[in-house]
């Protein structure tokens, strides 16, 4: 079996990233995202095991000495950071894994899987980021000052990555994302596998039916 690819997805807080891919996995069920862990205390509606596994910071430590996460980072004064095992048992079934993460988990990652692919998504304009930060109504006015001043500072890697997208229109923002994932598949390698048994039939000395 082929093994699937790594999508790194990369943005400034409030760019749109968690509502796009939560939109393309609606889309393509077929797609997994990575449950990261993090210190940080869970947001009005979250849930544990949904949207993070909200762990304490001496469970987060013990985790990085038992090496379990293939990248892990400090991102606004907490930690965050992504499961070994849970990516590598999806991307060993075949299957495509999104993982949300910061620019220094996504330089950890590219040393590790030189194959995965990374998308970096910004916002149309510097005012639209605070607008969503406000809108999204679940931080506090200095936790979204805190998020404005450290989104340039995410935003200077954006060539760091293989894609660049601007959420300006929802609905574009997202064709553009699933472009990008389905010109993955249709790779050569990939359908190569996939297709297997069209090319052998294709390929048969025997002619072909009339
Ligand atoms: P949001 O992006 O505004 O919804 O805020 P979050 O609290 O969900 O994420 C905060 C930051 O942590 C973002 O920059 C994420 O990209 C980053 N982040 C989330 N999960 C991970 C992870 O598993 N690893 C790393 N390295 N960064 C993560
Ligand atoms: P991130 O995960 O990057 O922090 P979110 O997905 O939480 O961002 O989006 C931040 C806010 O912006 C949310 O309230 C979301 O509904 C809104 N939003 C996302 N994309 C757009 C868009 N294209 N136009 C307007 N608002 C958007
Ligand atoms: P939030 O606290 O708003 O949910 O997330 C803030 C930032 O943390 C986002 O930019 C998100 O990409 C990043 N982040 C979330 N999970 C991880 C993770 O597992 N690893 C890394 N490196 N960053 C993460």
């Amino acid at each position: 079996m082929v093994k699937g690819t790594l999508f790194i997805v990369s943005a400034p807080s409030g760019a749109g990233k968690t509502s796009l891919v939560a939109a393309l996995l609606e889309a393509r069920p077929d797609l997994v995202v990575s449950i990261s862990h993090t210190t940080r205390a869970p947001r009005q509606g979250e849930v544990d095991g949904v949207h993070y596994h909200f762990v304490n910071a001496e469970r987060f430590l013990g985790m990085i000495e038992d090496n379990a996460f293939l990248e892990h980072a400090r991102v606004f004064d907490h930690y965050y950071g992504t499961s070994r095992a849970a990516v590598e048992a999806e991307l060993n079934q075949g299957r495509d894994v999104i993982l949300e993460i910061d620019w220094q988990g996504a330089q950890q990652v590219r040393r590790q899987l030189s194959d995965s692919q990374s998308i970096f998504i910004i916002p149309p304009t510097r005012d639209a980021l605070r607008t969503r930060l406000q809108a999204r109504g679940k931080d506090s006015s200095a936790v979204i000052e805190r998020r404005m001043q450290d989104a340039v500072k995410e935003m200077t890697h954006y060539v760091e990555y293989d894609y660049l997208v601007v959420n300006d229109r929802f609905e574009e923002a997202l064709a553009d994302l699933q472009a990008i994932f389905v010109a993955n598949r249709l790779r050569m390698w990939p359908q190569h596998h996939s297709k297997r048994a069209l090319l052998s039939e294709l390929l048969a000395s025997r002619p072909l039916n009339p």
